[in-house]
């Protein structure tokens, strides 16, 4: 049984992964904080107060910390972690450079795993996407990413990972150009990226590949969010008693 700790438990996402782990008989939730005070439990799991994170990291040295959260809480969860020597997986997206150098400074002392995206499909749409770039090397390619309207980062950490998928298949493609207003031609150079928000959605990233004549579109739309959180708790519990370094998603999803 793999202990859990986790961060961002009021969010969206933090209340998914307490959902999920509720159900699997694979991992338990030891303690979750929130940055805003709760006067409520969540499936069961009394939300603590963030302020009090590294006395209860150490008192109950729990094996994996679980991150949604934002992006400098996640770096200063990861320097606790690493501290405590507690492994540490992040799903929150918008890192600047300087804090997934962070990040990557954490992962000397301690097991780091930072996914943008923590859905088996999103993966599986990665690799699409760049067997689909390799085989259209002519393609016009725009990228479209939806989500729902509270969502703070564009484009999506998702849509960041796509682009840099494609640009190492097709290092010619120098310019993201996002959206387009007035005179505005495309390049052969550019790919266009466009963020949309509305309502509720989970998450929608479409790919579209254009051609002269023929036109591929390689889509992935995220139900709700236990995918993300059942990826992120697949994560943790392979996560598990490794030794410090940097890991990946794929690797969890190669051996699973
Ligand atoms: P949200 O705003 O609903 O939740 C964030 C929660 O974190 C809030 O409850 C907030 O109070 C809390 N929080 C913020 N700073 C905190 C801190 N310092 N300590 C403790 N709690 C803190 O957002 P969300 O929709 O749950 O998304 C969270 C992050 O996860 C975002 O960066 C989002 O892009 C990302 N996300 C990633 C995946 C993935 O698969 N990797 C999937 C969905 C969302």
């Amino acid at each position: 049984m793999v202990r859990l700790a986790v961060t961002g438990a009021a969010g969206r996402m933090g209340r998914a992964v307490l959902a999920a782990a509720a159900a699997r008989d694979d991992c338990d939730v030891d303690f979750a904080v929130n940055r805003s005070s709760v006067d409520e439990s969540i499936s069961g799991v009394v939300i603590e107060s963030t302020t009090n994170f590294e006395a209860l990291l150490a008192d109950y040295q729990p094996d994996v910390v679980v991150d949604f959260t934002g992006p400098e809480s996640a770096v200063e969860y990861a320097d606790a972690c690493a501290e405590t020597g507690v492994s540490f997986i992040t799903g929150t997206t918008g890192f600047d450079e300087e804090a997934v150098g962070e990040l990557k400074w954490a992962s000397e002392s301690t097991a780091v795993l930072k996914a943008s995206n923590f859905s088996r499909g999103v993966a599986a749409l990665r690799l699409a996407v760049q067997e689909a770039t390799a085989a259209l090397p002519d393609a016009d390619i725009e990228l479209t990413e939806t989500h729902h309207n509270a969502k703070r980062d564009a484009p999506s950490g998702t849509a960041k990972t796509l682009l840099d998928d494609i640009e190492r298949v097709r290092d010619e493609l120098t310019e993201r150009v996002h959206g387009r207003e007035g005179d505005a031609p495309r390049s052969t150079n550019e790919i266009g990226v466009h963020a949309r928000r509305a309502g509720d959605i989970a998450g929608e990233h479409e790919v579209l590949l254009g051609g002269s004549n023929e036109t591929l579109s390689l889509t992935h739309r995220a139900g709700d969010r236990s995918i993300f959180a059942e990826g992120a708790l697949d994560a943790a519990v392979w996560l598990a008693g490794r030794e410090a370094g940097w890991y990946d998603f794929f690797e969890v999803i190669s051996d699973s």
